[in-house]
């Protein structure tokens, strides 16, 4: 069955006009009606378009519309435009030339890739912190137990994907469904730049007509092997007996496969093991030389920080200031609490007394990122309070948790602490967007 489109490239498994008049008009989506959102699937895959030449094409604004290839000699990736000239990667230089003429050829910047990697992880951990990386631009995201704040999945997925278009400046296509095989099926049909949703209750009548090569562990061999006995659809696969299948194929790769095209993957979400540091940090684009500025966009990342330590339970001993300037050289700042905190004005100020002794070198030579870790993390364990009570400039943590809350519901930037700001015309200047993309002062 065709897919429909719904808005803004959403797609449903589902024809019709019921979903479009549902999902159109009442938020949150319509499978959360009949009580509670059980029904509704839980896990995203999310996965960059053309990732490195997406990177090229933002920071390069002459390559944007344009075919473009990334490498020489060898080309390890291709813009939208390039692809739809047949270019397939990894493929040598000669051959993409001669299908599309009129591509621009440029090397590749990993330390751009890594970084732009980075700040778009940073996006997805703002979600949940159950993100299972599995390369450098793709990863699982379970979003269940974040839906009760952040809204249904499709919701989820939408904000996901225009965070990370307006902070890191790049296409990232989604796919929603009710497993992670499933997941990672559907952001293929997403792309380039969707999301497709595949509802509860309908994952097979949108998998069984999608033809075999579309499953993992269905290589070319395999595919050959399929095509043979007469299966070429996924529908087709999940008809034939275990034992035609096992003896066309071998036994377990049979099951692996008869399984997945039931939709039967029980694999969960896997994060990595706890991180010895949170930490966030922020591209600036051109080099900026005001202090001021460069609070506000430190007081963002203060607040991003503390808010994660929070939500995984640890208090940081120290804070690492990180800063990268307009010469490409990088300097770190470091300050240590007495007694570890999760607090974000304890941290704030730590923030704003380290970025103070830099002033001089960010007059001189403009810094072109900054970011803030939080590192030496202990567990918070409420049946050990911190001594001393009732320390001067110790905040209630009952205000973080608040507006912790706040910022789950209705955005980062819905709440700021004007406590953090030291002079008015920060406060005025806040109306501005915290977040600066790599683009911002060249287009
Ligand atoms: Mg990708």
């Amino acid at each position: 069955m065709p897919a429909a489109e719904i808005c803004e490239h959403v797609f449903v498994t589902r024809a019709g006009a019921s979903d479009r008049d549902a999902l159109d008009s009442t938020d949150p989506a319509p499978d959360t009606a009949g009580g509670g959102d059980r029904r509704e699937p839980g896990i995203l895959h999310a996965d960059l378009d053309a990732f490195f030449a997406s990177v090229e094409q933002r920071d390069d604004p002459a390559l944007r519309g344009r075919p473009v290839l990334v490498g020489g000699g060898v080309i390890v990736a291709a813009s939208y435009e390039a692809k739809r000239c047949g270019v397939s990667t990894p493929t040598n230089e000669r051959a993409a030339k001669a299908l599309c003429p009129d591509a621009i050829v440029v090397p590749p910047r990993f330390e751009a890739y890594l970084e732009a990697s980075r700040l778009v992880f940073d996006r997805f951990r703002d979600v949940t912190p159950a993100v299972e990386a599995l390369s450098i631009d793709e990863a699982f995201l379970d979003v269940r137990g974040a839906r009760r704040l952040l809204g249904p999945s499709l919701e989820i997925a939408r904000r996901l994907r225009a965070t990370v278009r307006d902070e890191v400046g790049l296409p990232v296509s989604v796919g929603v469904a009710s497993t992670k095989f499933l997941a990672k099926v559907a952001s293929v049909s997403a792309k380039p730049d969707g999301i497709f949703y595949v509802p509860c209750g309908e994952e097979l009548e949108y998998l069984h007509p999608l033809p075999v090569e579309r499953l993992w562990g269905v290589g070319p061999k395999t595919s050959e092997r399929l095509h043979s006995i007469g299966v070429r659809t996924v529908g087709e696969l999940a008809r034939i007996p275990p034992a035609a299948l096992g003896s066309s194929i071998g036994r377990a790769h049979a099951a692996h496969l008869l399984a997945v095209s039931a939709n039967l993957d029980p694999r969960r979400v896997v994060t990595r093991p706890r991180r010895r540091s949170i930490g966030s940090q922020n591209a600036l684009g051109r080099p900026r030389y005001d202090l001021d500025e460069l609070e506000r966009a430190l007081l963002a990342i203060v607040d991003r920080v503390s808010r994660r330590l929070r939500a995984d339970d640890r208090l940081a001993r120290t804070v690492t200031l990180r800063m990268r300037f307009s010469d490409s050289t990088r300097i770190t700042r470091s300050h240590s609490f007495g007694d570890a905190t999760d607090a974000t004005a304890r941290i704030g100020a730590a923030a704003h007394d380290l970025l103070g002794t830099t002033r001089a070198l960010i007059r001189r030579d403009g810094v072109t990122l900054i970011g803030l870790a939080a590192s030496n993390l202990v567990p918070n364990d409420p049946f050990q309070p911190t001594l001393p009570f009732g320390r001067a400039g110790r905040a209630d943590p009952r205000i973080d948790l608040a507006l912790d809350d706040l910022h789950r519901r209705f955005g980062t930037s819905s709440v700021v602490r004007a406590s953090l700001l030291e002079h008015a015309r920060l406060r005025e200047a806040f109306g501005e967007p915290l977040y600066e993309t790599d683009q911002s002062g060249r287009d």
